[in-house]
């Protein structure tokens, strides 16, 4: 991965060269930010760059024999460290998942968790990182290099630490050995241990541009500009989003009319229609199903935003707001925040892996409920 290959986090890694180019590198370094902005590639580019023989122009030179190692997953100085889970393995390390990590690294680059969660085949387990894995980059770490001038430890979702993992990884942060590199990539740094969080030297990463989304999908992966443009409006800065939003292009289009067609039938109070609904949406799958919930939601939030006449800050494809014109209204502050709650429910309990007909068919009759409720008049006045 090069600088040059990244979207947007132009300041970031400016700041990023500087500091390496100057040869104060620090010994923690810790990238912050929602997920499915490229926090991990900004993190690969960083090692790449520490290691490329050539640099060339503030950046890697993509050719030489450790740049090469690093666009193959195989420099000997970098490990990986991920959150994993247990299935027969006593004491599990990254290591053991190395495959599916080097899968992830290159088909799913801006890391959704849900993606990683779907290759560990994680079911209803949580991955974490245990305690095996610090004892891991404890004995890599105290190894000298095989062939560069430092080793570097990227560590994925170090919120994941299992306590005790956390305290003794903090132990070789708060004392690094001289060529060792900590590059630690969170969605959440609010859960770091803070003794952690206070050894590295942060770099909060935004959210990116609809531009910076929308020209990547095009010219990366190929996308039509129409789709591309809709996928990044809404796509809340994400690209992981917009990726997982442009992979389906039919599905958009599917969960839009689904979701009117639930809305009038909910409106219109037709049990059987919504029946019948709910079994067709049960038998998406679970994650096909979790993100039409996470759509649905979206709409939910939009549509209340476009009631209350700021049009100019939803993110909605023209279509969506072509429907939200005569939907909006039923979305007001007397149910937005229940109907949102109930979606979400339902979300959790499709992740539990509860029975899908009934969730969805529970769902159906409390959106009706909540989507016929009239606006609440708060002065009490009639007309
Ligand atoms: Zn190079």
């Amino acid at each position: 991965m090069k600088f040059s290959e990244i979207a947007g986090h132009k300041d970031t890694i400016s700041a990023l060269r500087d500091i390496v180019d100057s040869g104060r590198i620090p010994h923690a370094i810790l990238f912050s930010g929602i997920s499915g902005i490229g926090k991990m590639r900004v993190a690969r580019a960083l090692a790449q760059y520490i290691h490329c023989h050539n640099r060339i122009n503030g950046d890697a030179c993509g050719v030489c024999p450790s740049c090469l190692q690093h666009k193959n997953f195989n420099n000997p100085d970098v490990h990986f460290s991920f959150p994993i889970i247990k299935k027969d393995l006593k004491n599990p390390i990254s290591s053991d998942y190395i495959d599916k990590w080097k899968e992830m690294l290159s088909d799913w680059s801006y890391m959704p968790p849900e993606k990683w969660n779907e290759l560990l085949q994680a079911g209803n387990s949580q991955p974490v990182i245990y305690v095996g894995e610090s004892e891991d980059i404890i004995g890599k770490a105290s190894l000298s290099s095989y062939q560069e001038n430092y080793k570097i430890f990227i560590i994925w979702l170090p919120e994941k630490l299992r306590p005790e993992a956390a305290n003794k990884l903090l132990k070789v942060i708060e004392e690094p050995f001289e060529d060792t590199i900590f590059i630690l990539v969170s969605n959440d740094d609010s859960k770091l241990l803070p003794t952690i969080f206070s050894r590295t030297q942060r770099f909060n990463l935004h959210p990116l541009s609809e531009n910076d989304i929308a020209s990547y999908l095009q010219q990366t992966l190929h996308v039509g500009a129409d789709l591309a443009a809709s996928s990044a409006r809404i796509a809340e800065g994400s690209m992981g989003k917009a990726e997982a939003i442009a992979c389906h292009p039919d599905e958009l289009l599917e969960f839009s009319d689904l979701f009117k067609e639930i809305m009038r039938m909910a409106y219109a109070l037709k049990a059987d229609r919504l029946k019948a609904i709910s079994e067709l949406t049960a038998s998406m799958g679970r994650e096909k199903l979790l993100r039409f919930l996470s759509y649905c939601n979206r709409m939910i939030r939009e549509n209340f935003i476009y009631n209350l006449r700021l049009p100019q800050v939803t993110l909605m494809t023209p279509e969506e707001e072509a429907f939200s014109m005569r939907f909006s209204p039923f979305i007001h502050e007397g149910n937005v925040e229940a109907l949102s709650n109930e979606i979400s429910r339902a979300s959790a309990d499709i992740e539990r892996n509860a029975n899908g007909k009934i969730v969805m068919f529970d769902l159906m009759l409390l959106i009706s409920q909540w989507v016929r409720m009239p606006k609440p008049n708060p002065l009490g006045l009639n007309g």
